[in-house]
């Protein structure tokens, strides 16, 4: 069997939500904007790091989705979302501060871990230099900037330490270009600690044994903080409503075969 984060982190949000998804085929139904054009704009970055135009391969990769009936965020449009994009290129470019040495190699990465009879796979979106300093990198696009503050809380991201604990590399980073009216990259970065990679290992380890004596109880929950049911795309399936789930869900076996999308853009 072949776990990735993707897997491991929607079984601590809700079991029984990753069994729906993962047993019994049942994905998410992409109609958000913000999720497709998050892919675009990271092939766009591609693009840049290869020496090519990056504001040409923005428009042709978001001009698929130009009548797609997605659902777009307040304000949001097709052509807000590309001019957005293009001004973060724009300035990204500029600051120069992100080097990728070999494009080919360090973008895109699928990392494999073998733990016993299993296998660990995650995607890493590239490693490079940020201001001199290799780091695992993870582009994010979003509406709103990321918390700074306290100093140290980017070492707290499970996605990062996962990225960490399977590449070895301690420093990460990411990348966040922030698509507001006056649009904004922020340069995160921190250092994950040799401790923190060896809890991550064993938190795989507990997750998958419990996966595999099928362990699917709900983690239910309506009320700030514990609240994922409120934005939870299985949400139909638990309250038995057909026009919900019709709304939101498909069904087709191979659902772990697209985490690699999920871990491009959350
Ligand atoms: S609606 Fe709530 S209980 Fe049901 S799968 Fe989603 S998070 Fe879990």
């Amino acid at each position: 069997m072949v776990y990735s984060y993707t897997q491991i982190s929607q079984y601590l949000r809700c079991p029984r939500s990753y069994r729906y998804r993962y047993l019994d085929g049942w994905r998410e139904k992409e109609t958000r904007a913000a999720m497709a054009f998050g892919r675009c704009f990271e092939s766009a970055l591609g693009a840049y790091f290869r020496g090519e135009d990056c504001g040409a391969a923005l428009f042709k990769e978001w001009g698929v989705y130009r009548d797609a009936p997605f659902e777009y965020k307040k304000g949001d449009t097709w052509d807000r979302l590309v001019h957005q994009g293009v001004h973060l290129l724009e300035r990204f470019v500029q600051a120069d501060r992100v080097r990728i040495r070999d494009p080919k190699q360090d973008l895109q990465i699928k990392i494999l871990q073998t733990s016993g009879e299993n296998e660990f796979v995650a995607y890493l979106d590239a490693i490079g230099e940020v201001d001199g300093v290799r780091c695992v990198i993870d582009w994010k696009t979003t509406a709103s900037r990321y918390p700074e503050d306290p100093a140290g809380l980017l070492s707290l991201d499970p996605q990062l330490i996962c990225y960490s604990w399977i590449s070895g590399i301690p420093d990460v980073a990411m990348i966040v270009f922030v698509r507001k009216h006056a649009p904004e990259i922020q340069y995160l970065r921190a250092s994950i600690s040799e401790e923190q990679r060896r809890e991550f290992g064993r938190m795989v380890e507990t997750t998958i044994k419990q996966i595999e004596v099928g362990q699917f109880n709900p983690h239910s929950g309506i009320r700030f903080p514990q609240n994922g049911c409120v934005s939870c795309s299985h949400l139909g399936l638990c309250l038995n409503n057909e026009p919900l789930i019709a709304a939101n869900l498909i069904r087709k076996a191979g659902a772990s075969d697209l985490d690699w999308l999920d871990e491009l853009v959350d």
